[in-house]
C-alpha cells in the first residue's frame, strides 16, 4: 500500500519507520526543511512511560486556580483570554468532572506507555542512533509532605500495573542525584526506575534518516493544504511545493500527524478535533561541571520544571500557558525555570548562555491522544499527544500501523478514538 503520512515531528517519523518496516510504501510530508523541528524540538526530553496522565485532572483543577496569581506559578492563561481557550477550559473541565474518566484515561495512556517503552526498545537495538538517549529512570520531587503522600497513592496503582516505581527518603534522593546540592525544599520522591531520556529533535531527525534509507520519500519544506475526498474515501493531498506551485499526491491511505495543526485538516470531513496549543519553554545549556548535573531527569514540583541531562547538555523546561500560537519568550518565564535549576543544581552550567525554546503541546482537553481511523475509511489519525508525545510516539506509531494493516492493536484504543469529542 502507498501511504501518505502528514506532519515530520517525532509521531509521523514513528509512524513511518513502523510503516515501512511492514512493506508499506511511505510518502511524508513536512513543511519544515527537516524533522522534529516543532513541537519535537525543544521539549523536556523525558520518555517517562510510568509518568503519562491525562491533563483533565480533577485534582489539578484546584490547584490550578491560585498557580494563575503566583509569578512563578507554572499555569499561565494570556489576559484576555480568546474563545478557543475559554472553550477548551470550559471542555478541560467537563472531563475533570466527569466521574471516573481520569482514571480510565490514565490505565489507557499508562497502557500505552508500556507499550512505548517496548517499541523504543526494540527500535534502539535495530537501530544505532545518536540522541543522547538513556534509559536511567526519572525523579519527582516532593517539596512538601503531602506531595509525598500523593506519591504513596500513585505507587500503588503502577504496582497494579506492573510498572516498576519506588519511593525515596530525602537522602536517598540525594544518593541517586548527587549533584542535587541545592537549597529546593525536599520531603522525597518518586522514582520511575524504567523510565528514560533523549533529545527528541536528534532522535527524529536520526530516524528520518534511518527511513530515507529504508525507502521512505520525504518531501521537506512543503504545506498541506487540504485532502482531496468523496463520501468514502481520502484520495489525495493536496500541497503548496517548495517553489509555491501547488501539487498534489495521490495515496491509498493517509496518516495525520500534524499536531497542533491537524484540526484544520480533517474538519472540512466532518471531524472535530479540539486540539489546543499549550504552550512551553525551555533552556538548553552545555555543562560545565558534570559532577553538579542532573543523572538522569528530574522534575521539581515546587517551580514544575524539569531539569534533564542530555549528554554534556543540560535541558530544562516549564509553563503549561494558554496563549493562543504566540511564539513569544518573556524573559520572567526563562528566569522561572533557571531559579529552579540554580535550587536544585547549582553550578552544574552557564546558564548564561542558555539558548531558549517555545513550542506548542498538541493538547486534547479530556488529556488521551487521538489515534484511530477518521471519517474516512483509509484515513487515520496519530496526533494530539499533548504533554506525552515523545514518550508515547514509538507506542502510538505502533498502534497506528496495526490499524491499517487490519490487526488488533497491542493496546485497547478505546479512550483514544477521533470520534470522542462528538459523542
Ligand atoms: C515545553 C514542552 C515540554 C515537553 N516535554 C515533553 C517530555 O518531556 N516528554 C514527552 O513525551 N513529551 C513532551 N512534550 C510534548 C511533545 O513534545 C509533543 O507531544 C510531541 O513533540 C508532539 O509530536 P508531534 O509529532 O505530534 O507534533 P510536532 O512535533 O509539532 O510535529 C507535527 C509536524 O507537522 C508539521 N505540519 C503541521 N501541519 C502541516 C501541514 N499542513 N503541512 C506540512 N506539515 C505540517 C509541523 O511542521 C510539524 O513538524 C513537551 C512539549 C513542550 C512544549
Amino acid at each position: 500500500m502507498h501511504i501518505a503520512i502528514v506532519g515530520g515531528g517525532v509521531v509521523g517519523v514513528t509512524t513511518a519507520w513502523e510503516l515501512v518496516r511492514r512493506g508499506h510504501r511511505v510518502t511524508l510530508l513536512e513543511r519544515h526543511q527537516m524533522a522534529g523541528n516543532e513541537t519535537s524540538k525543544g521539549n523536556a526530553a523525558q520518555r517517562s512511560y510510568g509518568v503519562v496522565y491525562p491533563w483533565a485532572d480533577p485534582a489539578m483543577v484546584f490547584k490550578a486556580v491560585p498557580w494563575l496569581f503566583q509569578t512563578d506559578g507554572p499555569l499561565k492563561l494570556r489576559v484576555p483570554p480568546s474563545v478557543d481557550a475559554i472553550r477548551f477550559m470550559f471542555a478541560t473541565l467537563r472531563y475533570a468532572w466527569s466521574p471516573g474518566m481520569f482514571g480510565l484515561n490514565k490505565r489507557a495512556m499508562l497502557r500505552l506507555g508500556i507499550h512505548s517503552r517496548e517499541r523504543f526498545l526494540a527500535l534502539e537495538q535495530e537501530h544505532d542512533l545518536a540522541f543522547d538517549g538513556d534509559h536511567k529512570g526519572l525523579l519527582h520531587l516532593a517539596s512538601t509532605p503531602e506531595a509525598m503522600e500523593e506519591y504513596r497513592e500513585i505507587h500503588g496503582l503502577l504496582g497494579e500495573l506492573g510498572i516498576a516505581s519506588r519511593l525515596l527518603t530525602a537522602e536517598q534522593v540525594r544518593e541517586a542525584e548527587p549533584g542535587m546540592t541545592g537549597d529546593g525544599p525536599l520531603f522525597g520522591a518518586i522514582s520511575y526506575d524504567t523510565d528514560g531520556t533523549g533529545d527528541c529533535h536528534l532522535f527524529s531527525r536520526e530516524l528520518a534518516r534511518v527511513c530515507e534509507g529504508l525507502g521512505v520519500s520525504f518531501h521537506y519544506g512543503v504545506e498541506v493544504e487540504r485532502l482531496a475526498f468523496d463520501a468514502d474515501t481520502v484520495q489525495a493531498v493536496e500541497y503548496r511545493a517548495a517553489d509555491g506551485k501547488r501539487q498534489s499526491l495521490a495515496a491509498d491511505a493517509f496518516v495525520i500527524c500534524a499536531g497542533c495543526w491537524s484540526p484544520g485538516l480533517v474538519r472540512p470531513l466532518g471531524l472535530n478535533l479540539p486540539i489546543y496549543p499549550i504552550k512551553g519553554y525551555s533552556i538548553t545549556a552545555t555543562l560545565t561541571d558534570t559532577a553538579k548535573a542532573p543523572v538522569s531527569t528530574v522534575h521539581d514540583d515546587h517551580l514544575k520544571v524539569v531539569s534533564t541531562r542530555l549528554g554534556s547538555r543540560l535541558r530544562a523546561t516549564g509553563f503549561v500557558e494558554l496563549a493562543g500560537f504566540n511564539r513569544d519568550i518573556p524573559e520572567a518565564r526563562i528566569e522561572t525555570i533557571k531559579k529552579s535549576v540554580r535550587s536544585r543544581f547549582p553550578g552544574c552550567a552557564d546558564l548564561t548562555m542558555a539558548e531558549t525554546w517555545t513550542g506548542f503541546r498538541p493538547m486534547t482537553p479530556d488529556g488521551p491522544a487521538i489515534i484511530g481511523r477518521g471519517p474516512r475509511e483509509n484515513l487515520f489519525l496519530n496526533t494530539g499527544h499533548g504533554t506525552f508525545g515523545w514518550t508515547l510516539s514509538a507506542g502510538s506509531a505502533s498502534v497506528i500501523a496495526q490499524l491499517i494493516d487490519g490487526e488488533e492493536p497491542s493496546v485497547p484504543l478505546d479512550a483514544f478514538r477521533p470520534g470522542r469529542f462528538q459523542e
